[in-house]
């Protein structure tokens, strides 16, 4: 049996052997395209050639592209694990022609591979052509339907037309677009899935299992203009698509892309991890399980590892949401815990040769998982039981709709995606008020936008981009002078008031503006380096710069006119701060320490943002778990051999392709032009950055040496996200600051305490201690003396509100030990005979809540174990406990009270059942 590694190269190897070039993959998180979430399909990477913006580098190129279709106009989401042959994630080979062959070899070839060299029977297999559209003026491709009985041995019945929507391939509204023709295979009749539905046939196109496509070989050929002009193009693409997952269940005789090597490791593992079967039939609620967490997890690596992240909007929400569906299907197996994690080796096992990248940052992603499963898990079974109580009702109401209201607070205290709760909306035939929900989701962003503070003005990066939204052209500032001159003589060219730009008039005193110079040596806010500050003057006026922002290769210099006045056209001097220089020795500084902790830490190292400034260096990267201490002085330890060398900075700007072949680190995400900057340290000169050890892209302004850093210490490690870690460091004068003040503090606390400062850590260690004992010798005294808690409680059992014989006993009571609460608790259920009692305390800055519930409404099903376990989330914590009695603990006290009004609403509507 051919193996899928196999085929992904028998398919890339055959374009070689016509000339073809290989090109990776682009990243399956798009890097500078805004106008997509996620790669969906091969010619992503390509779209630039054929809109003409940049020429092709290869006249043929082949590849495998690695695609997420959840999103947009393209989205199978819904398919997945209904039928057997459509994934979010799957990869797409494809072959290109830009401006070299046309439609006979891209069809002969299609053919060659498919028959000769995989040897598929020709019987099985149907070619379509476009067959023209005249609403839209676009002729029928008879040169295609003609090639195809021309140059290969497919009978011409075979050969079948279609239309627009199925068989003409476009871009956007416009643009390059052009007729396609797709190849599709018959499974055989036994793969209908359509049998009952009235009228159907089985053949290419009808929408059932038995025709799949296989393949689409685009021919991009003409140019929409805008009003419908259709014109033929002067340079002519082929674009094809093949899913390997479907080529590979074919040559592999299987009857589902899940049975074939991609996928079977991963429902294997899956089976020994929950103890079910997969027993690989459609229709089937634990098999679709199965087959969504096998393909949601392979979606879930290639997506992370590009370095998407799970959040609350645009792309990590896409993520968040497959992940949180594949912890749904999760509990359909019997699942309670966190297990998709375990899935993430296997998927590097499968798919690793090919994509180096998601064995590399295997650990990372892992990490990012399981954080995901363990915060959605938190809430997830008690959603489940909301949205159950929620389908009973709608299962009794005329329209069988959900409502929006109880779908949004699946969505907003449980975490449910609304696509979540319409997918398990759907398994019982029952629909969603989505409107009201989007209407709840509208009044909540108002709320969020009202309580956001408005931000002053300040010359913000912001306000600039309002002008650069105007059809205004702005100058380019010539600003070489930045890498090697403090100051320099310059002219203003134009400023910003408001947010309009001026080419001419005057700035009088007083003023706060964004200059423009014809050139500057002052450094713009870029690559995580601050913009620099210093002044602009002439001998009669001068401007105080507090920040330099660059747009579209425009610098502007925000500040004040402090003295006299400015005019356009005048000649100043541009003098930058002496900030600069400590600046300089962080940026240094951060490249020494990306290095370090690669050496220390490995290769999951990678960079996600940054901040140098002169005060001090933050550096924020992927890794899977808290560095140890000893492994943080082993990179301090490497960052000041590295500075004791004194080993000479080189920077070189070159080509992007050659900087890539010299290894050079690129920050994830940036998009670099042709020509980049590669700042080395330890090479003498251009001609020797081989020998640098650290290589990085990077813009910004550094030290000539690393001697000059003078001095780096770690401040800081925290976690910012999962599996993201931040580094802050501090250099030269902003280290030697701090370290005058701790050792004023050292001194200060000598005082205070009057020992030496060498006896100090042993004096404050006891003084802990004494405290302690102290402390716990005052809680026994109260605790002895419980009165005060009692009293409290039996103030709350006044003031109480009752539904019939039961009382609803809910408040907080002063900080107290949870001994003395389950007391109070225990004297309420005696005094009450019939209560549901929760309350909540605050204690060392942690919050807890206690429930207590009396047998007859624990009979009723009013358990203290379910509303303790659905109010905990709020408090940031968990707990649990008995049907009478249960117990939470949480990070966050300021919740207290929304979480005891959340169980008088859950109690209530329990009792009105
Ligand atoms: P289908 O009609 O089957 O959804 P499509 O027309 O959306 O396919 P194209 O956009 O032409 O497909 O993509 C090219 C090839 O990629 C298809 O011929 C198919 O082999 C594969 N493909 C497309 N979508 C998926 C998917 N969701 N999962 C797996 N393979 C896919
Ligand atoms: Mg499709």
């Amino acid at each position: 049996m051919l193996t899928a590694k196999q085929i992904r190269k028998d398919f890339i190897d055959f374009f070689k052997s016509k000339d073809h070039e290989f090109v990776p993959s682009s990243p399956i998180v798009p890097i500078g395209d805004e106008t997509l979430l996620f790669a969906n399909a091969g010619m992503n990477q390509f779209k630039d050639i054929f809109i003409g913006l940049v020429p092709p580098q290869y006249s043929r190129v082949a590849n495998t592209q690695k695609c997420l279709r959840v999103s947009g106009k393209h989205n199978d989401l819904e398919e997945v694990g209904k039928d057997t042959y459509h994934h979010t994630f799957f990869e797409m080979l494809g072959n290109w022609s830009f401006d070299d062959y046309f439609k006979a070899e891209a069809i002969q070839w299609a053919w060659e591979l498919l028959t000769d060299v995989w040897g598929i029977e020709p019987d099985r297999l149907w070619a379509t052509v476009f067959g023209g559209d005249q609403a839209d003026g676009l002729p029928e491709d008879e040169e295609a339907a003609n090639l195809w009985t021309k140059v290969t041995p497919i009978p011409a019945e075979k050969v079948l037309a279609y239309g627009r929507k199925d068989n003409f391939w476009e871009m956007g509204e416009t643009g390059p677009c052009g007729p396609c023709s797709e190849i599709h295979i018959d499974l055989g009749p036994e793969m209908c899935d359509m049998k009952n539905v009235p009228g159907h046939k089985c053949r290419v196109n009808a929408g059932c299992a038995r025709y799949i496509e296989l393949w689409n070989l685009v021919f991009i050929q003409f140019n929409r203009l805008p009003e419908d002009k259709l014109v033929p193009l002067s340079a002519r693409y082929v674009d094809t698509g093949a899913g390997l997952e479907r080529i590979v269940a074919v040559l592999q005789n299987k009857k589902s892309n899940y049975d074939t090597d991609l996928f079977m490791p991963i429902i294997n593992c899956t089976s020994d991890i929950t103890g079910h079967k997969y027993t690989s039939k459609l229709g089937n609620k634990s098999d679709n399980a199965f087959r969504v967490i096998a393909d949601h997890i392979r979606s879930l690596v290639f997506a992370i590892t590009d370095g998407a992240i799970p959040s609350n909007e645009g792309r990590g929400y896409v993520i968040r949401r497959i992940l949180r569906r594949a912890s749904r299907f999760g509990r359909e197996l019997g699942m309670h815990e966190p297990f998709i994690y375990k899935l993430v080796p296997v998927v590097v096992d499968c798919l690793g040769d090919a994509f180096g990248e998601i064995r590399e940052r295997a650990d990372y992603v892992s990490t990012v998982i399981e954080s995901e499963e363990a915060s959605f898990g938190r809430t997830l079974d008690r959603g489940i039981e909301i949205f159950n109580t929620a389908a009973k009702r709608a299962q009794k109401s005329i329209n069988k709709i959900i409502n929006g209201e109880d779908a949004f607070q699946l969505y907003d205290t449980y975490g449910f995606p609304l696509d979540l709760t319409e997918l398990m909306a759907q398994e019982r035939s029952l629909k969603v008020d989505t409107a009201k929900f989007d209407e709840l989701m509208e009044a909540q962003r108002q709320r969020a936008r009202a309580a956001q503070k408005t931000v002053p003005f300040s010359g913000s990066p912001r306000e600039t981009s309002s002008v650069s939204g105007s059809l205004i052209v702005l100058p380019s500032t010539e600003n070489k002078d930045k890498y090697h001159a403090d100051s320099c003589e310059a002219k203003i060219v134009g400023y910003i008031d408001e947010a309009h730009f001026n080419d001419q008039g005057k700035i009088e005193a007083g003023a706060k503006v964004g200059l423009v110079l014809d050139r500057t040596c002052f450094y713009a806010e870029a690559g995580g380096q601050v913009g620099d500050s210093g002044t602009i003057e002439t001998s009669e006026a001068q401007f105080l710069v507090e920040k330099t922002i660059e747009e579209k290769k425009c610098v502007f210099h925000w500040g004040k006119l402090v003295r006299g006045t400015f005019s356009v056209g005048q000649n100043v001097k541009a003098i930058v701060s002496k900030d600069r220089a400590a600046t300089k020795k962080n940026h240094t500084a951060t490249h020494l320490l990306q290095w370090a902790l690669q050496e220390v830490l490995g290769k999951s190292v990678a960079q996600q943002g940054s901040y140098v400034g002169p005060d001090y260096l933050r550096f924020d990267f992927t890794y899977p778990k808290a560095p140890t201490t000893k492994e943080l002085k082993k990179v301090e330890d490497l960052v000041r051999e590295k500075m004791a060398s004194d080993l000479p900075l080189t920077c070189v700007v070159m080509p992007r392709s050659e900087a890539e072949k010299l290894g050079a680190m690129a920050l994830f995400g940036e998009k670099y032009g042709n020509e980049v900057r590669v700042v080395a340290i330890g090479a003498a000169n251009e001609r020797l950055l081989e020998e640098a050890f650290s290589r990085e892209f990077c813009g910004g302004t550094h030290c000539d040496n690393t001697g000059q850093i003078g001095g780096f210490k770690i401040i800081k490690e925290e976690s910012i996200a999962a599996g993201v870690r931040r580094i802050t460091a501090l250099t030269g004068t902003g280290l030697n600051a701090y370290l005058e003040k701790a050792s004023d503090i050292v001194d200060e606390l000598s005082a205070i305490l009057k020992v030496p400062s060498e006896a100090l850590v042993d004096r404050v260690g006891q003084l802990i201690k004494d405290n302690k004992k102290l402390s716990k010798e005052l809680r026994s005294a109260a605790k002895a003396s419980g009165s005060d808690v009692m009293a409290e409680a039996k103030q709350l059992l006044q003031k109480c509100e009752k539904i019939g014989e039961t009382s609803i006993i809910i408040g907080r009571l002063d900080a107290t030990h949870i001994e003395q609460a389950r007391e109070a608790v225990d004297m309420l259920k005696k005094k009450a005979k019939s209560a549901a009692i929760v309350l909540g305390f605050e204690d060392d800055d942690k919050a807890t809540l206690l429930a207590g519930m009396t047998n007859d409404l624990v009979k009723k099903g009013l358990k203290a174990g379910d509303i303790v376990k659905a109010i905990a989330p709020i408090i940031d914590g968990g707990g649990g406990g008995r049907p009478q009695m249960a117990q939470a603990g949480g990070k966050n006290p300021k919740k207290i009270n929304d979480a005891l009004k959340k169980a008088t609403e859950l109690i209530k509507e329990k009792l009105a059942e």
